[in-house]
């Protein structure tokens, strides 16, 4: 539970105050992943005539340090930790 000292102190804080503080908590968050499950589309002929795709794959979506990206997360949905998403992808290189 919170201290009722910073509760007395955060609810006398200014508006400027409160958003510096949000993006301070922010920062110490990890951020908040969003799932969601799309077919995916490929370089076959049906994919590039406008077809389904193929099955439904799960992607995982967060923002972090004001850039949103995007995980493949596969056919079975899991959960992903987004901060070791992103030093996956660090390492294979920061390709977009
Ligand atoms: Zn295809």
């Amino acid at each position: 539970m919170l201290d009722k000292i910073i509760l007395n102190r955060i609810n006398s804080m200014s508006v400027l105050e409160l958003r510096e503080l949000k993006s301070h908590i922010d920062s110490l968050l990890p951020p908040a992943v969003v799932y969601q499950q799309k077919p995916a589309k490929c370089g076959c002929k049906r994919c590039k005539e406008g077809g389904p795709g193929h099955g439904s794959y799960w992607y995982a979506y967060f923002t972090y340090q004001n850039k949103t990206y995007c995980v493949y997360v596969g056919k079975e949905k899991r959960e992903i930790d987004p901060l070791k998403e992103l030093e996956k992808k660090k390492k294979r290189g920061g390709k977009k």
